[in-house]
């Protein structure tokens, strides 16, 4: 069935499916543009998107910008989202059955934005998607995989970067593969010149 990109907000903001609708403050779904060529889908939202109703605002995000503003992304590239809308609580990993409740939401966001390129931010987004628990991060990253008519690529989390800055590169390393794909596919232009790696670190919350 089809339904209209309004239609799927009042959705989840109605949504009671799982515990976390009880202490969200804010039901968080997307950041960038409804219908976008590439998709980021992270984890959950921390404090900072449960209070302003939008994913990747906090450190985390503001390190995701900065990468991605560097490659020359705009607005119209992308649309950020997450395995789930809804915070949970202590910043914990969702739940299986919380992930679970929420993927339909996911789905439907996902038919709406219609991505040729999808990019899952760490390990929850990557589970949910291939049903692999085992895997390592590190040894998964940066390829590129077919799954459903859209291309998928998995990279680090950024909040691990924030961790690990040493990681930073392979981050930016994966985000540049990301944009050659793009280019290649006629979704993005070229970059007049090569990107530099931003090193500062984003000092908000
Ligand atoms: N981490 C996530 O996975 N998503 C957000 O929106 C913010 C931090």
């Amino acid at each position: 069935m089809k339904i209209s990109w309004n239609d799927f907000v009042e959705q989840c903001h109605n949504c009671q499916a799982c515990p976390l609708a009880s202490t969200r403050k804010n039901v968080v779904i997307y950041r960038g543009s409804v219908v976008a060529p590439i998709m980021f889908i992270g984890e959950g939202p921390g404090a900072n998107e449960d209070e302003q109703g939008l994913p990747f605002v906090g450190q985390a995000g503001q390190l995701l910008q900065l990468l991605l503003d560097a490659q020359g992304f705009q607005m119209k590239d992308y649309h950020i989202a997450n395995v789930v809308k809804c915070r949970p609580p202590e910043n914990r990993v969702p739940t299986e059955a919380e992930a679970a409740a929420c993927k339909k939401l996911l789905g439907t966001q996902i038919l709406i934005a219609k991505p040729k390129i999808i990019v899952l931010l760490g390990k929850t987004a990557y589970t949910l998607f291939t049903g692999d628990k085992s895997a390592k991060m590190t040894g998964i990253r940066g390829q590129i995989f077919e799954k459903n008519g859209y291309l998928i690529v998995p990279t680090f989390h950024p909040a691990y970067i924030l961790r690990n800055n040493n990681e930073r590169i392979t981050l930016w390393n994966d985000i540049a593969l990301v944009r050659r794909k793009a280019e290649e596919l006629g979704l993005m232009d070229p970059l007049p010149d090569a990107p530099q790696m931003p090193t500062a670190r984003p000092s908000g919350k």
